[in-house]
């Protein structure tokens, strides 16, 4: 079976990256903290329809000086990771309500 790379083409949302089973990461440019992400949490927090494209919140570090956090995913254990850090384009945008269309509901 052939898995694509991570892509907005792909999954869009916290919950579509988690039914496709993506790890998440995300790494400070400025202090260099990684951070290991869950996306049960991501999605208990923020919503199974958040888009974390795009995405650069403030670092959490102490120690860091007005850093941001850039994303990264990927789908298979030892597959490559892909940056986050592009939004979702007008393409990504309606892939994802096509998808809506066709699988109605949650699983
Ligand atoms: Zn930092």
């Amino acid at each position: 079976m052939v898995v694509a790379p991570p892509s907005a083409m792909t999954a869009l949302t916290l919950a579509e990256m988690h039914v496709r089973r993506w790890e998440l990461k995300a790494v400070c440019s400025c202090c260099g903290i990684k951070l290991r992400v869950s996306l049960p949490a991501m999605i208990r927090t923020y919503g199974p329809d958040a888009v974390w494209w795009g995405r650069k919140p403030a670092c959490p570090g102490l120690e860091c000086d007005g850093g941001s956090l850039t994303y990264a995913a990927r789908a298979l254990r030892g597959g490559s990771w892909v940056s986050m850090a592009q939004a979702p384009g007008d393409v990504a945008m309606a892939a994802y309500s096509k998808r809506q269309r066709t699988y109605p509901g949650p699983r």
